[in-house]
């Protein structure tokens, strides 16, 4: 059956749809919202090939005319020149304040398309759909849009929250496999956060999990959503808990500079090293026992996912490299380093007083 989380923020909410085949009935879903008979679909070439059709067909049964903007695939696609272009053409194909955009495709998609909806004629309303993973359970909740500067990445943006979104479990089927597990390098994520029987759940489902078994990713794409929408909705513009979302982000991070940020490691992937490295680190610490450790990372290995840097993609990678890295993540602060720590399974904090030199060493013998 389908399921629906509700994401609340101070004067608003919307939900998050989720279920096999939600595509075919988005027309039904959206129609609601509509001012005029129309939308305007951004999408990414891959997409559009697999599942445009599908989307567009949805939207005929309730005689929804689509318009549509397809773009590039890749990080690449988040820049002021596909900003620009994508505005021209929506303009050109005269979308106006009541219009109501839609983002069909991953993060890069949503994050541009938010930021173009949040911009285009002062503000028109967007729906997300996500046809990735990391978009269904991270990207598409919480509001936050992008695109990237010469200086870094995503540092030109709004908190501009979508109308709704519409989490269709059959478009991960033709996700390619690296995608599906970086997707899943998140989900696991919000167990070793907060949620214990999560994680537990993650651990009994691996398997079907990394098959893509829509039934298992339904139910784990509801429980990530509620939580990302829990923790969002308790510090929507990230001045407190929302740090925890950041969890093994930092080790990540680094490990995707040291790579360039080079194909050879997606983002999902560092994640899933970077939370064991978390996990290990906290038991070096002695704030979790080592079985509690070892659990962590017996869970993200049986994603699929790998938990050893000497193993570990884009490598090799080197201790102090790492530590610099991680001291110019924003997240370091007058010396001291800040990093998401845990007490055990489920029992993640903000530890604000990481001392440099002992982290230093804990990477040395990572690495
Ligand atoms: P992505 O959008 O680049 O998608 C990954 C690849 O999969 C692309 O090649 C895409 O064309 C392809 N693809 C997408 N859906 C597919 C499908 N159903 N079948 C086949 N191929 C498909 O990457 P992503 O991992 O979804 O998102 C990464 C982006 O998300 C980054 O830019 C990151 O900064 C951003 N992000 C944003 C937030 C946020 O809160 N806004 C959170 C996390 C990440
Ligand atoms: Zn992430």
């Amino acid at each position: 059956g389908a399921k629906r989380v509700n994401v609340a923020l101070g004067d608003r909410s919307y939900d998050i749809h989720i279920a096999s085949g939600l595509l075919s009935l988005a027309g039904g879903l959206i129609k609601p919202i509509l001012k005029q008979q129309r939308v305007f679909i951004v999408t990414d070439e891959n997409v559009a090939k697999v599942h445009l059709g599908t989307l567009k067909a949805g939207l005929a049964t309730q005689n929804i005319e689509a318009f549509e903007v397809v773009l590039p695939a890749g990080e690449a696609t988040k820049c002021f020149a596909v900003l620009e272009s994508t505005i021209d053409q929506l303009m050109a194909q005269g979308a106006d304040r009541n219009d109501v955009v839609i983002a069909l495709g991953g993060g890069v998609i949503g994050d541009l398309t938010g930021l173009v909806a949040g911009l285009l004629k002062r503000g028109m309303r967007f729906v997300q759909v996500p046809t990735t993973l990391l978009a269904q359970v991270d990207s598409s909740v919480g509001g936050k849009t992008a695109i990237n500067s010469k200086i870094g990445k995503n540092l030109v943006g709004l908190f501009n929250q979508p109308e709704m979104v519409i989490a269709d479990q059959d478009v991960l089927q033709t996700l390619p496999v690296r995608e599906l597990r970086a997707g899943l390098a998140e989900v696991i994520k919000y167990g070793l956060i907060d949620d214990l029987s999560f994680f537990e759940y993650i651990e009994l489902n691996a398997e079907k999990l990394n098959a893509a078994s829509p039934e298992a990713l339904a139910e784990a794409v509801r429980v990530s959503c509620e939580s990302k929408a829990r923790i969002v909705s308790e510090d929507e513009t990230e001045r407190g808990k929302r740090a925890l979302l950041n969890l093994g982000h930092t080790f990540a991070h680094a490990l995707e500079r040291a790579n360039g940020f080079g194909p050879a490691l997606l983002h999902g992937e560092a994640v899933g090293c970077g939370m064991a490295m978390a996990m290990r680190y906290s038991q070096a610490l002695g704030l979790c026992s080592g079985q509690e450790a070892d659990r962590a990372e017996k869970g993200i290995l049986a994603l699929g996912l790998e938990t050893d840097v000497r193993k570990l993609a884009g490598g090799p990678y080197e201790a102090n490299a790492l530590l610099e890295h991680m001291m110019h993540d924003k997240k370091a602060e007058q010396g001291k380093l800040t990093l998401i720590l845990a007490k055990g399974i489920g029992q993640s904090y903000i530890e604000k007083q990481v001392d440099v030199e002992h982290l230093l060493a804990f990477l040395k013998t990572e690495t």
